[in-house]
């Protein structure tokens, strides 16, 4: 009898361990993007799951959990079963700022176990049309000319563009009052309509309405042009000099994943990222591919380290106030 029961669950544990990871995957999986859709996280987790479904021949859902700066969408994915079924999305914000602002409820690095780096992406700073303002030194100048703090819209507490406002605030001394969404993507909708001063935004977020001559656009965060908006001058070159930024993303899976499973999620992404048609995309996009010496999962952990101990003392000077 008791025989017949260890047989039992030898049988469970194998249908849970190797064997699962070997059947993986057979149904479709969720990859939870903690901001709007229709944002620059949600555009790129869309593309890349297209892609990955040829890989891992099932289809890769994207779900939109928004709210407190991406830290509600991370915290329903470390709380889901580590069967390789939900992936977590996210970026410097989600997966390193979260943690030096919230008081989470889940660790970032020993609750998570890193798939892959993603594209990383310099910001872009943009003003709502009635700025009257040609160049960095004349949004500068009159942003410091406002009677009350001008309005900067952030994808909320601890995103990519609230970590990028800080930081905008520390090199120009300029005091923002932000405006907290669900993503950039509602706020930049609000910026087209004249209701906020500024974002300093992704430069994918930010790049089609730019091109359309509803936003105005002054500077890149980074040390060079991006390709596919070559007349925008850098911070070096604009008046912000030493004022590089770039956004890179991300995905995790929650620990416990077995490493069968982790292992062809990112021989899945990696093989979305050296698809032409997908390089393409990233790159009207603005969006850099990661170095190829990066792409183990082993390098966006020690990566996602490296940046926690960059970021968290300035974030925790800035002494955020989250309600
Ligand atoms: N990546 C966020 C989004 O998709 C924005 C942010 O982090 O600022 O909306």
């Amino acid at each position: 009898m008791r025989k017949a029961i260890w047989a039992a669950l030898a049988v469970l544990m194998t249908i849970g361990g190797p064997a699962a990871a070997q059947n993986y995957p057979s149904r479709p999986i969720t990859i939870i993007v903690p901001f709007s859709a229709g944002g620059p996280s949600d555009a790129m987790a869309r593309i890349l799951a297209e892609r990955m479904k040829t890989t891992l021949g099932e289809t890769l859902l994207v779900e939109n959990v928004t709210g407190a700066g991406g830290s509600v969408g991370v915290g329903r994915a470390v709380r889901s079963p580590p069967d390789g079924y939900t992936i977590s999305f996210g970026h410097l914000g989600t997966h390193v700022a979260n943690g030096a602002i919230y008081k989470l409820g889940y660790d970032l690095v020993t609750d998570l176990e890193p798939v892959a780096l993603l594209p990383s992406n310099p910001m872009i700073i943009v003003s709502k049309n009635a700025v009257p303002a040609k160049s960095l030194k004349e949004l500068l100048e009159w942003l410091k000319s406002r009677p009350t703090p001008p309005t900067a819209g952030t994808a909320g507490a601890g995103s990519g563009s609230h970590i990028a406002g800080l930081y905008f605030e520390n090199v120009s001394g300029i005091k923002l009052q932000y405006v907290p969404y669900r993503g950039t993507a509602p706020a930049l909708t609000d910026l087209v309509a004249g209701q906020i001063d500024i974002i300093v935004d992704q430069t994918s977020n930010s790049i089609g309405q730019v091109r359309a001559g509803t936003i105005r656009a002054y500077a890149v965060t980074a040390d060079k042009r991006v390709p596919s908006a070559s007349d925008i001058p850098t911070t070096d070159e604009a008046g912000l000099p030493g004022f590089h930024m770039t956004l890179w993303s991300g995905l995790w899976v929650p620990k416990g994943t077995p490493k069968d499973i982790v292992t062809k999620l990112n021989a899945a992404a990696v093989e979305a990222m050296a698809d032409p048609a997908v390089q393409q995309k990233f790159r009207d996009l603005g969006l850099d591919m990661p170095p190829k010496d990066q792409l183990t999962p082993e390098a966006l952990g020690a990566w996602q380290k490296a940046e926690i101990a960059k970021w968290w003392p300035m974030i925790k000077a800035a002494n955020v106030k989250v309600q």
